[in-house]
């Protein structure tokens, strides 16, 4: 579902920009490119970045997986790197001119190794993914030959699409495609990993790659027993650090590099950065990964990314960066007792990191609803498939993250707050559902009629434009 409304968003978008585009076409008096801001030059795209804007300030954003960047990263992000040819690696390029660009990627390797606190001798780090997705595939390309077998945690229970995902009658994620992919799944009466299930499967199975890592997972991991499962069976083990990467710098989850062979992450996450992945590999792996990378999937390296990369790198190794972190743990935490003590019901009873998962079916709600409610009364959080979900069209739950609004300076009293207003939506949900009767279509149109929606959207907003934007 979410991949379906991304790729209408991104159609709508082309099309609002392209009408644009034809409704002021360029004559002779219209400036350049570059020397007229974007509110003279292209109103129509212009308008629309700024109710973008306002949507992000007056709602509370509560998806798992976004934050909001710094001003200086969002200045090397439009900076002129964007216009830069770079094809290969520093020192060894495909075009001329490259001598700042090549300063400006060593000084963003050299940030991320020391971020995490790994020595240049063991281990090296591509920064040149474009984003989490590509990464993990460059990684298997590195790692494996067409159709091995990869084992990664289930989308149901967690897992992301990357990490082999197909349902019964699709193979839905590339990875699917071109590798034999078995799932492991997480506990279903505990909503913990399996580890004892994966290794079962994994004896039989024999995987060459184990994949650990998740985007909707709310406690840590054992990489230990991962390796040793993947010790048992002859596998490579990836961590896809990419929901948790703010947390494992700032050394508040278990080390993702200390069993891995190879560690994928974004960089848009936790860890508050341009959108964009990375690589981190030991030294044995280097020229499979940088192969992988370019030539074989990628071409010329987003320069702008990699330039706001390493200033994101240099704010997440300051001290304050830090206490953002433990900010957001423990404003998790809050969220999720505040959810237990209006009776709800949290998958693992809680949380050790940025995130909730938030089990609706005790009430007879689905995940769908709850999202379309919430967007609704300008909450952002998102639909997820909770343990035991059959369907992942109709998922029991929703997932609720602490990063961005941390950013904002929300504290533990504050996502009290947000957990009341949580739980207003949720009633709310099941008056209107009461008058909708089951059908997703009906209940948004009762969404539509309702005061009481109003004005729980009047009360999110006044809270949320408390908080300033950073
Ligand atoms: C978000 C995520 C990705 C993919 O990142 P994109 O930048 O959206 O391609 C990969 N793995 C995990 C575990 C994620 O949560």
């Amino acid at each position: 579902m979410l991949m379906t409304v991304q790729l209408l968003l991104h159609i709508t978008v082309a099309t609002a920009y392209s009408i644009g585009v034809a409704a002021s076409a360029p004559s002779s008096s219209t400036p350049a490119a570059g020397h007229s801001s974007l509110s003279k030059q292209d109103p129509e795209v212009c308008s629309l970045i700024e109710k973008e804007a306002a949507r992000q300030r007056d709602g509370l954003e509560l998806i798992a997986s976004e934050n909001f960047v710094s001003p200086a990263v969002r200045e090397a992000l439009g900076s002129c790197l964007t216009n830069k040819y770079s094809e290969g690696l520093p020192g060894a390029r495909y075009y001329g001119g490259n001598e700042h660009i090549d300063a400006i990627e060593r000084l963003c390797q050299k940030r991320a190794l020391d971020l995490y606190g790994l020595s240049p001798d063991e281990w090296g780090v591509n920064v040149q993914p474009y984003s989490g997705s590509p990464a993990n595939f460059a990684a298997y390309t590195a790692l494996l030959q067409p159709h091995d077998r990869i084992m990664g945690l289930d989308l149901p229970s967690g897992g992301h699409l990357t990490h082999g995902y197909y349902s019964p009658k699709k193979k839905i994620s590339a990875t699917s495609i071109y590798f034999e992919s078995l799932p492991y799944e997480v506990d279903a009466t505990t909503g913990l990993v399996d580890y004892d299930g994966l290794e079962a499967r994994a004896r039989l199975f024999r995987p060459k790659l184990i994949i650990a890592g998740a985007s909707a997972y709310p406690r840590d991991w054992d990489y230990g027993r991962m390796r040793q499962i993947a010790d048992e069976v002859g596998a490579y083990l990836l961590n896809d650090m990419a929901h948790i990467s703010g947390l494992a710098a700032a050394r508040e989850c278990h080390n993702p590099f200390e069993h891995a062979d190879v560690v994928t992450s974004t960089t848009h996450k936790s860890l508050r950065g341009p959108r964009a992945g990375v690589i981190f590999y030991r030294k044995k792996f280097e020229a499979a990964v940088n192969g992988a990378v370019f030539p074989a999937l990628q071409g010329g390296p987003h320069n702008h990314q990699i330039g706001a990369l390493a200033v994101a790198l240099r704010e997440a190794a300051a001290p304050e960066f830090g206490d953002y972190i433990r900010s957001v743990k423990a404003n998790a935490k809050a969220l999720a007792r505040k959810l237990v003590s209006h009776g709800y019901e949290i998958v693992t009873g809680g949380t050790d990191n940025h995130l909730v998962l938030w089990d609706l079916r005790p009430l007879g709600l689905t995940g769908s609803k709850l999202e379309k409610l919430c967007e609704a009364v300008h909450i952002s959080l998102n639909k997820n498939a909770v343990r035991g979900d059959t369907s992942a069209l109709t998922p029991g739950g929703v997932r609720v993250g602490t990063p961005a609004m941390t950013t904002r300076g929300l504290n533990e009293a504050d996502f009290e707050v947000v957990a009341d207003h949580l739980h207003a939506a949720a009633q709310l949900s099941l008056q209107l559902q009461a008058l909708s009767g089951p059908k997703l279509a009906d209940f948004v149109h009762e969404i539509e009629g309702s005061a009481e929606v109003r004005a729980l959207r009047e009360r999110v907003t006044e809270f949320a434009s408390k908080f300033p934007m950073p």
